[in-house]
């Protein structure tokens, strides 16, 4: 935490700083003062019409709890002092009838965070004040308003009385009156409003509405404090990764008033579309308003351009103090405003939230107009934000349409990226049952669970009411690579019933719904999915061009097939980093052929089957080697344990109950049976640590040898056609040097044999996964037999930890993540001080066997901005992963060497 202005040393803690005016801060001090704070003092000293107040700082908050939930001495004397200059700069004086100061008081941590404390507006109001402001201003019906809406804020958020029996109330007396809207209610009116929450405050807490102003302001203070520990800011900073240590701090400002009449309003407005990154002002605003009357959906607020015809004098100032902002910060700015009687207010601005193609746009734009250089534009854009330029998504146009027309029914968490549109399903199996019909569907659950995962992974998308961005969904979503709104709270869904409800509006069964889960929002209706292509997308071309030639990675793409790989080209991949040749064999004409080459009861029988096989592996070889012309490709030897290519033990023995109690086809029995032996003796308890990878390579050499023959063959006869052909072998599993060195020479002897026979001298580096700990750790013995290395992370990860992936997601992975036992699953972000040890120690090991050796990981982490950084650091040459995320790799790969730049220097 930064320590600006603290207590010189040997000052009395009654010494220290607690309450900073706008005027004495600046942007730099958001850690001290919070982002609101921060911004308020900013814009304050570049001279923009802030209303005067102060900042009661972050470390405050973090005393007041140290202090047994008090506040800790000399905050309040501070903080009186500090009133006392506002109201020498604006001529007020707090509780004076004759002339009163209202305040605001609003929470401010570092980062904005829902949860926090709403904010508390027109705090200062008694009866008598009431009087006086309606005196003043002679406007008792704006005195009225401004004396219930502080007494319903201050009743909800500080006293804790629900906010809804306050609504009821209101809309009691508006029925009374015969009116529909709050402008409508006279003084007379909201006089009645008055006395009635004053009543609702009384009854529920047993208490009077506190009438000293200095009472009231010393109790939103400590209540901001509180709601930094408050249920939903606990949640979010877990979900979100935000230290509990950072604190809240709260701000108290000079009210300024929207709600004086029609020349009056309030309004928010990004500097660019937060959506598409264009270059507009963009946002809302209501006259004669106050608040968050804009964002609650009281009235329907306006387009800001409407501002321009209403009061173009306001307008265009605050369009220049808008394109100010952005220039100072040189950033997409989020500003809220007030306009009190035709004067314009600044209350808050801070760097707009904005989706994936905005980032890209206004960066890349900003660049161009000069207000930031390429590196900037690298850095800042979230490399795994980018993905959503490649997904499909929604017409923006669309999407305002369908929320004109009042079909937005909630936002939830935007969990994972990309739009679903299809035909709501409340169950997973009616999920998998319609999806196997060919219809799109959204599966909708109040949360989801293991059970579930058949019902998720076919649906276009899913949408849970609970749970947050590492909920079950979210982490399911993602890793399928599927669009996910997860806690959508406002939804009641009713699963057996097959229907949820929102508001007024009741979805069923069949009914279509559309997700964006890039901004959560959940549409009622269809909405046209618009899917992009990459070369299209000019402005990430552009991006990614830049980061190309900033980072020092490079970046691979796993792929198994040869539309893998012209995928992975498109999208700037430079070489296959993981092709797996297993899935080759599942193939319908080669099954039966693997499946006779396992059960083989000699070895002449075996080795029949493999010289079968051998065709269409070289087939297959051709293809990606083909695809890949001029670039590597990394090939695999077969990994998995063989029973997975044979029928489950369960199913043959029901297979052969069956056949036995029918009695009419002794011949199958047997052949059942005998199959049913072989699987049985085949079976392993634990398949992940048995026979598998290179040991089962070792154990039946035949298929080893047929594979690389293919590879060869492959590579030797594309060679003479002219296509660079790039293969190289690698050997999975490898724990111990012996096993690498055995296989090498073999596997050197068919290169050498193959060479014969083609009559062509090609060279082929073999060298092998790191993927159990024992590798690592004797990394330098086995690169002596090994070109090159590339870090199986998946396995790494769990045989380090000694988890089994699909249990540990399923039982306790997410709750270990939750309550903080872990601090990420390293199943998506790479665990450093593991198995990032691990691979500091391999990539030291094999560098000193062999200098040149070839570094480089194929798990799935190579795809995941944080793990790319490590990598980066560690020295690999390149990271691998799935196509899709080869353009968040080159960003982030970008932005790692960057990083690391910065960091030398
Ligand atoms: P949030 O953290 O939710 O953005 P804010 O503290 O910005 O909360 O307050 C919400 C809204 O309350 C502001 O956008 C503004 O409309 C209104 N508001 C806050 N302080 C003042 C003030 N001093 N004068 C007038 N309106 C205010
Ligand atoms: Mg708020
Ligand atoms: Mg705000």
């Amino acid at each position: 935490m930064v320590q600006t202005a603290t207590a010189p040393s040997g000052a009395t803690t009654t010494d220290k700083k607690w309450v900073y005016l706008f005027r004495e801060g600046n942007a730099g001090m958001r850690d001290l003062l919070g982002g609101k704070g921060a911004g308020c003092a900013e814009m304050t000293n570049a001279g923009l019409p802030v209303p005067p107040g102060f900042t009661i700082t972050t470390e405050a908050c973090n005393a007041y709890y140290d202090n047994g939930r008090q506040l800790p001495p000399g905050l309040w004397e501070q903080t009186q002092e500090a009133l006392r200059d506002v109201e020498e700069a604006t001529g007020k004086r707090f509780g004076d009838p004759a002339n009163p100061l209202l305040v605001s008081v609003r929470s401010g941590a570092r980062f904005s965070m829902p949860g926090m404390m709403d904010t508390v507006l027109n705090l200062g109001l008694n009866d008598e004040v009431a009087r006086g402001l309606a005196t003043l201003t002679g406007n008792e019906r704006f005195a009225q308003d401004a004396y219930r809406r502080f007494i319903q804020l201050f009743g909800k958020i500080v006293l804790g009385v629900e906010g809804d029996v306050f609504e009821h109330a209101l809309d009691g007396i508006k029925r009374e009156k015969g009116v529909t809207g709050d402008t409508d209610l006279d003084a007379a009116a909201l006089r009645e409003v008055v006395a009635r929450f004053k009543g609702i405050v009384r009854e529920r807490t047993g208490a009077n509405f506190p009438t000293d102003p200095r009472e009231q302001l010393r109790r939103a203070v400590m209540a901001v404090f509180q709601s930094w520990n408050g249920r939903r800011a606990i949640d979010y900073r877990r979900r979100n990764k935000i230290a509990d240590s950072l604190g809240t701090a709260v701000n108290v400002q000079t009210m300024v008033f929207g709600n004086m009449g029609s020349d009056s309003g309030t309004g928010v407005a990004f500097t660019r579309n937060p959506s598409t990154g264009e270059r507009t002002l963009y946002g809302e605003f209501l006259m004669d308003a106050q608040g968050e009357d804009v964002v609650a959906g009281i009235r329907t607020p306006e387009p800001i351009s409407a501002l321009e015809r209403r009061a173009p004098a306001v307008y265009k100032e605050f369009a220049d103090i808008a394109d100010r902002m952005e220039r100072h910060y040189k950033d997409v700015q989020d500003l809220e405003f007030t306009i009190e009687r035709g004067t314009l207010y600044m209350l808050q601005t801070r760097s707009a939230k904005r989706t994936g193609p905005a980032w890209v746009k206004s960066s890349v734009d900003m660049v161009r107009e000069g207000l930031i250089d390429e590196e900037e534009a690298i850095k800042r854009v979230p490399a795994a934000d980018i993905v959503q330029l490649l997904l499909p998504r929604f017409d923006q146009a669309e999407k305002d349409r369908l929320q004109r027309e009042g079909k937005l029914l909630a936002t939830g968490l935007n969990a994972s990226p990309g739009a679903a549109t299809g035909k709501a399903v409340f169950t997973a199996d009616r999920s998998e049952e319609w999806a196997r019909e060919g219809q799109a569907v959204v599966l909708v659950r109040p949360e989801t669970s293991p059970e579930d995962y058949h019902g998720m992974i076919v649906a276009k998308g899913i949408l849970t009411a609970r749970g947050g961005a590492t909920s079950h969904a979210a982490v399911v979503a993602r890793g399928a690579g599927l669009p996910c709104v997860a806690g959508a709270g406002d939804l009641t869904i009713d699963a057996e019933k097959g229907e949820m409800r929102v508001g007024g509006t009741v979805i069923k069964e069949g009914e279509d719904i559309s997700i964006d889960g890039a901004t959560g929002e959940v549409f009622a209706g269809k909405l046209d999915t618009f899917n992009p292509s990459f070369k299209d997308e000019a402005d990430l071309q552009t991006l990614l061009g830049w980061a190309d030639t900033k980072r020092r990675m490079q970046v691979w793409a796993n792929g198994d097939y040869p539309q893998d790989a012209a995928r992975a080209r498109e999208f700037g991949a430079q070489g296959i980093g993981l092709c797996r040749t297993e899935h080759m064999f599942f193939q319908q004409e080669r099954l039966p052929i693997v499946q006779e080459m396992i059960l083989a009861k000699d070895d002449a029988t075996r080795q029949d089957a493999l010289d079968r096989l051998l065709p269409f592996q070289t087939e297959d070889f051709r293809g990606i080697l083909r695809a890949m012309d001029g670039l590597p490709v990394v090939i695999r030897l077969i990994d998995p344990p063989l029973h997975e290519f044979l029928p489950s033990l369960q199913d043959l023995l029901v297979e052969t109950t069956e056949l036995r109690v029918r009695g009419d086809n002794p011949e199958e029995l047997a052949r059942k049976e005998e199959l049913l032996a072989q699987v049985e003796a085949m079976h392993e308890q634990n398949p992940m640590l048995g026979l598998r990878g290179i040991r089962l390579g070792l154990t039946f050499p035949g298929i080893i040898d047929m594979q690389a023959r293919a590879i060869v063959t492959a590579m030797c006869e594309l060679v003479k056609e002219g296509v660079d052909a790039k293969p190289e072998i690698m050997v999975p599993l490898v724990g111990h040097v012996n096993e690498m060195r055995i296989v090498r020479e073999r596997l050197e002897r068919i290169v050498a044999e193959i060479q014969g026979v083609q009559g062509t001298s090609v060279h082929v580096k073999i060298g092998t996964m790191v993927e159990v700990p024992r590798a690592a750790l004797t990394a330098e013995a086995i690169a002596g037999d090994a070109e090159f290395f590339s870090f199986g992370t998946n396995d790494l990860t769990q045989t380090t930890f000694g988890y089994s992936r699909d249990d540990a997601e399923g039982k306790f992975l997410l709750r270990y993540v939750e309550e903080k036992i872990l601090p990420e699953n390293p199943f998506q972000v790479l665990d450093r001080d593991g198995v990032g040890s691990l691979m500091r120690q391999a990539v030291a090991g094999g560098r000193k066997a062999r200098p040149d050796i070839e570094l480089g990981i194929c798990g799935e982490h190579g795809g995941d901005p944080s793990s790319i950084e490590f990598c980066d650091e560690i020295g690999l040459n390149y990271v691998s992963c799935s196509p899709f995320r080869v353009p968040v790799a080159r960003l982030a790969a970008a932005q790692a060497s960057l990083q690391r730049g910065e960091r030398d220097r």
